[in-house]
């Protein structure tokens, strides 16, 4: 055989199953999960996991950081694998498709290639990558994170939970502390299928997302001293008004936004006024800000129009002073156009309608874009709900992603030729 089987599906029933049982492993009674990193019930769907994997006939190999690899062999071992995968961990109160839906959609895709009986040419890795959701232990994403040497393994280890019980600890106590090298696992290119975790796709009809980017996100922290004063004494042009300053950040916030939209997003989510008082006229507000754009020239667009109106605004305002500190930054992440294309071409092939998108929620994909080619495919989520017990997809949803990662996956790693 040289072609890849155009007409190849995944068992739909089989993969539903599988979500439904492993969804079992910290079920809640409000139909979700809580399964948070390298608790008990992240070891019970890691073994279950584990053995899934062997039965396929997989190796699997796991490293310092838990993070899970089954590897199925390929004709051509000098080829690096094809990765595809997710994560099995969740939100404290979290659904049984975030992540789950990747991780299980490759193990499908496994065991329908072996009961098709066909061999790949480049090996076939699917990973489990621990902790992406950051809710037991920060950072979010740190498996991928340090997988890529974002963080050294000895920083990952140290990190604690609430409770004071480090990662290292953790591992230990559930026996995932592999003997792999953290990053020694080597990728030809990585697909992870997940749900939207947003409305756009149900809103559309669509059935597939071809996720060609990531957004940038740059996070502020902002001060405006002016000075407080009676306010029934005090007339107006003498006034050095916080508030009144403050209210003009927002709405320049807000049109800079729009002005460069519709790929640009800007918030004040956050503001405390000093010593508030209804007859005291505000003297000291704190406030955060964000943007977020998936395109760089739009972010550097907002950090300077930004920058540039506080300065306006700032010497208009005479005797109020504003200043602004730039708390994180972020670039933001663009997919390789080959393994984009590969999962559009997938997904029309099979006849899924699709629309490209872009991820407004971080994913383990994001750190290992830094290192290899890298693609998402997103499929609809019920009325675009996530980190939440009610998170829900359909059968068929899942299917399609499971079907598009297949043909993706396919398409990358090449059908082997007989000899
Ligand atoms: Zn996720």
């Amino acid at each position: 055989m040289s072609e890849t089987p155009s007409n190849l599906q995944i068992h739909a029933d089989r993969l539903w199953a599988a979500i439904l049982e492993t969804a079992q492993f910290g079920a809640t009674p409000k139909g979700g999960v809580r399964r948070l990193t390298l608790s008990v019930e992240d070891k019970a769907v890691r073994d279950w996991f584990r053995a899934a994997c062997e039965a396929a006939g997989c190796t699997v190999a796991v490293d310092a950081l838990g993070n899970m690899f089954a590897l199925r062999p390929g004709r051509d071992p000098s080829k690096a694998p094809i990765g595809l995968g997710s994560h099995l961990d969740t939100q404290p109160t979290g659904g049984k498709f975030d992540g789950i839906l990747g991780t299980l959609a490759a193990l499908e895709v496994l065991r329908t290639l072996n009961d098709a009986g066909i061999e790949t040419d480049a090996p076939l890795c699917v990973a489990n990558w621990t902790n992406e959701e950051g809710s037991r232990f920060a950072p979010a994403m740190m498996g991928s994170a340090a997988y890529v040497g974002d963080f050294t393994v000895d920083d990952i280890r140290a990190r604690k939970d609430a409770e004071g019980v480090s990662v290292a600890q953790a591992l230990d106590a559930i026996g995932y502390a592999g003997s792999a090298p953290v990053g020694s696992q080597p990728f030809g290119a990585f697909v992870e299928l997940h749900i939207e975790q947003g409305p756009i796709l149900e809103a559309e009809g669509k059935t597939i997302g071809v996720v060609e980017h990531g957004q940038g996100i740059v996070w502020y922290d902002g001060r405006i001293t002016g000075f407080e004063s009676h306010a029934g004494s005090t007339p107006m042009p003498l006034r050095r008004d916080a508030l009144a300053t403050f209210s003009e950040i927002v709405l320049t916030v807000e049109r800079l936004a729009r002005e460069l939209g519709p790929d640009a997003v800007g918030t004040v989510g956050e503001v405390a006024i000093a010593n508030p008082s209804r007859n005291v006229i505000p003297g000291e507000v704190a406030f955060t800000c964000e943007f977020r754009s998936p395109h760089g020239e739009t972010l550097k667009a907002l950090e300077e129009g930004f920058a540039a109106a506080v300065q306006e605004v700032a010497g208009r305002r005479k005797g109020v002073e504003i200043a602004i500190e730039t708390v994180w930054r972020k670039d933001p992440t663009h997919f390789d156009p080959k393994i984009i294309a590969a999962v559009r071409e997938a997904a029309t092939t099979l006849g899924y309608s699709n629309r490209p998108m872009v991820s407004g929620a971080g994913h383990d994909a994001f750190n290992l874009a830094t290192k290899m080619p890298v693609a998402m495919i997103f499929v609809p989520c019920k009325d675009g709900l996530s980190h939440n017990e009610l998170e829900d997809a359909t059968p068929a949803d899942c299917a399609a992603g499971a079907n598009v990662l297949l043909h993706t996956v396919l398409a990358l790693a090449g059908v082997a030729k007989p000899a």
